[in-house]
């Protein structure tokens, strides 16, 4: 088995205890990539020097970006060394600028100053010709307004990137797919009577599916309302590859596939 987790926060404080522990136990579980996700500058600095450092049986890659909740303490300065990382991306092991993107369901920052920032982010990510993983919750028509202007002006390339933990219809999962975007899907895969995220994964192509954890959070069956890890994402895939008919084999090789393409490995 060789797995991708595409997104894990693996410098949240719930690991300092049992980093080592939790990325053997991902290993044992048939995990050989993990993509530290980051929602803030502090944490991207942080997921930068465990990507350079930790880096042994299971490869540790990167991204960098401000999540929404946080996008009213995005500045010129964090903007500058957003810009100055990525410039740097191969030695700091970044693939990615993320997570941005839109949040109305908790509206921590305004969302005027959401946009704002995203459009922003969004704008580097495209000069820089770097993948973004979106997290968007509750604002796809904003989100989708903002995207399909970035496409007139010709600036997303043909993979712009994932909506991390899709949760939206399948209606908009085919206007994302139609744009070039990848799905990512995790724990609630495994919640029985999860119905919407079968019409998703049933109505997109099987190349633009990717898992993850998004550890801590969103813990799978049978672990749900315990501190999620990379390991438990064999959850996520056997339900998926339940779903699809096919083996857990199968849809491994199938999502490392597609994170390796849009992440460029
Ligand atoms: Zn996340």
């Amino acid at each position: 088995m060789e797995i991708f987790d595409t997104h894990a926060h693996l410098c949240d404080e719930r690991y300092n205890e049992d980093i080592d522990e939790v990325i053997a136990r991902a290993q044992d579980a048939g995990v050989r990539r993990i993509l530290l996700a980051s929602a803030e500058m502090s944490d991207s600095e942080a997921a930068i020097r465990m990507a350079k450092s930790r880096n042994g049986q299971v490869e540790l890659f990167c991204s960098v970006g401000v999540h929404p909740h946080s996008a009213s303490d995005y500045n010129d300065r964090s903007h500058e060394l957003l810009a100055s990382w990525i410039s740097d991306r191969v030695k700091k092991r970044i693939v990615a600028m993320g997570e941005i993107g839109l949040d109305y369901h908790y509206d921590f920052s305004p969302r005027d100053v959401q946009r704002a920032v995203f459009i922003r982010q969004l704008e580097l990510a495209c000069r820089e010709d770097i993948p973004v993983i979106i997290h968007e919750r509750e604002a796809s028509s904003d989100m989708l307004s903002i995207l399909n202007d970035f496409s007139k002006r010709g600036l997303l390339s043909k993979m712009p990137g994932v909506f991390h933990c899709y949760s939206g219809s399948a209606q908009t999962a085919q206007i994302l797919v139609r744009m070039g975007f990848m799905l990512g899907f995790d724990g609630p895969v495994t919640f029985r009577n999860n119905k919407k995220v079968w019409e998703v994964l049933s109505s997109v192509p099987t190349d633009r599916i990717l898992i993850e954890t998004d550890c801590p959070y969103l813990t799978p069956e049978p672990f749900r309302g315990k501190r999620n890890e990379p390991a438990y994402i064999t959850f996520v895939l056997s339900a998926i590859a339940d779903y699809l008919g096919k083996t857990g084999e199968e849809m491994a090789r199938i999502t490392t596939e597609n994170a390796c393409r849009l992440f460029r490995l």
